[in-house]
């Protein structure tokens, strides 16, 4: 290994991580015994919230487990999660349960963020910058500097992870990024209190023939809450000229079911908005002295909307890769591919494969009927987790 950077110096790093939410924390946790020099920059400081399901995959919880052996207890400790053990989907007055292997959760992303990060502050192996939001990271003889915008300080480092999520600068920059409306899906989510017929352990999903392939959430959260939210494929929003904020409403209006569980419901602040950026498609996610994670490299999986299990997976996947090019002391984007390729095999072609499929059954709605009713078989079920 050939750590470049100088000790002694606070604006050097080996390594520059921007954006510390789960693709970001894992990729940190990963290298903190690596000898390196990291940095893990946000722009917001801990907690802060982030629009989502909040449902923490079973996957993304392996995968933390994997990268540090003292994970467990602290999980054992974040009080903030409610244990989820099945999800419930409903279509036209049919359902599919799906029950987990996995140990999931629910929690709100401002504690479960806040847990990854805490950890990850108290290390003293890693630099954490909060509160400074990065304006350019331009090319470097060596690698990038990075600009920020609070305290005008540069940053220099050999490698960059850009992790900063749909809305950063380094996949516009560094990618050439653009909202590609065919994978890409608007997303709305609030909280509320007083929703009826829920069940702590149980998450349910809803479809409707008008809104597909979107669906509508209802997900428990610790302390009687519910997060309720709504994502449509953007290129069907153009299309069919949908507000998605207004169609949150008239998805809970359309089914009596829903219609009966928000009766005396509450809104706990306001329906906010967020896109995710889907894995239907593979994008740029390396180059020279810099690669890209979670959903900076758009790997949102298309059928369960789980980005939190691979923005984790990206984050390991990525610090194997900054070790292997230290070690090497090559940092070319033709070695880099290979973190590119190993994800594609473990999760990329899978969801290539499932969104035409899924595509398909929302051109033909009987057919979306037809996996409802299919869906009881043991095979379906697993193509739909
Ligand atoms: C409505 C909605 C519902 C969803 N529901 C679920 C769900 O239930 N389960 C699930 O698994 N996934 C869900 N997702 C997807 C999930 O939220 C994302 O895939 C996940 O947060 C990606 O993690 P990340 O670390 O890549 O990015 P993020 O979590 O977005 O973190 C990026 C970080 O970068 C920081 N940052 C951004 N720009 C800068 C900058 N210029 N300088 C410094 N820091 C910066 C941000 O402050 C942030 O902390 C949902 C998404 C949406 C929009």
């Amino acid at each position: 290994m050939h750590p470049v950077a100088n000790p002694v110096d606070n604006t050097h790093y080996d390594v520059i991580i921007i954006g510390a939410g789960p693709a970001g924390c894992a990729c940190a946790m990963a290298l903190a015994h690596s000898g390196l020099r990291i940095a893990l920059i946000d722009k917001h400081q801990f907690p802060r919230d982030k629009v989502c399901g909040d449902a923490i995959p079973g996957r993304a919880i392996k995968i933390l487990h994997e990268i540090d052996p003292a994970f467990a207890a602290r999980l054992s400790a974040f009080t903030e999660k409610l244990p989820t053990k099945r999800t419930v989907c409903y279509y036209k007055n049919k359902k599919i349960d799906f029950s987990w292997n996995l140990e999931a959760y629910t929690a709100t992303r401002a504690s479960f963020d806040n847990f990854l990060f805490a950890a990850i502050k108290n290390d003293p192996a890693i630099q954490t910058l909060e509160g400074t939001t990065v304006i350019d990271v331009i090319r470097s003889k060596s690698g990038y500097t990075v600009f920020t915008k609070d305290k005008n300080i540069r940053y220099e480092c050999t490698l960059l992870v850009g992790a900063d999520g749909i809305n950063g600068i380094t996949a516009k920059k560094l990618a050439a990024r653009q909202l590609d409306r065919k994978h890409h899906v608007a997303g709305v989510r609030a909280y509320y209190s007083g929703v009826t017929g829920m069940s702590d352990t149980c998450t349910e999903v809803y479809f409707d023939s008008k809104y597909l392939p979107g669906y509508f959430w209802v997900f428990p959260i610790k302390g009687g809450l519910v997060n309720a939210g709504m994502g449509i494929l953007s290129e069907t929003v153009v299309r069919k000229k949908i507000n998605v904020k207004n169609a949150f409403y008239d998805f809970i209006e359309r089914s009596p079911r829903l219609q009966e569980k928000f009766k005396g419901a509450r809104l706990m602040g306001s329906l906010q908005g967020c896109g995710l950026p889907m894995g239907s498609h593979w994008v740029k996610m390396v180059g020279d002295h810099f690669l890209l994670a979670g959903d900076a490299a758009s790997l949102i999986d298309p059928v369960s909307g789980d980005g939190i299990g691979n923005a984790v997976l990206s984050g390991k996947l990525a610090a194997h890769q900054v070790i292997q090019c230290f070690t090497a002391d090559n940092f070319s984007a033709a070695f880099l591919m290979n973190y590119a390729t190993l994800l594609y095999e473990k999760v990329g072609a899978d969801m290539r494969r499932k969104t035409s499929v899924l595509k398909t059954m929302a051109r033909l709605p009987f057919l979306f009927e037809m996996a409802f009713i299919a869906g009881q078989y043991r095979i379906i079920k697993k193509f739909m987790k």
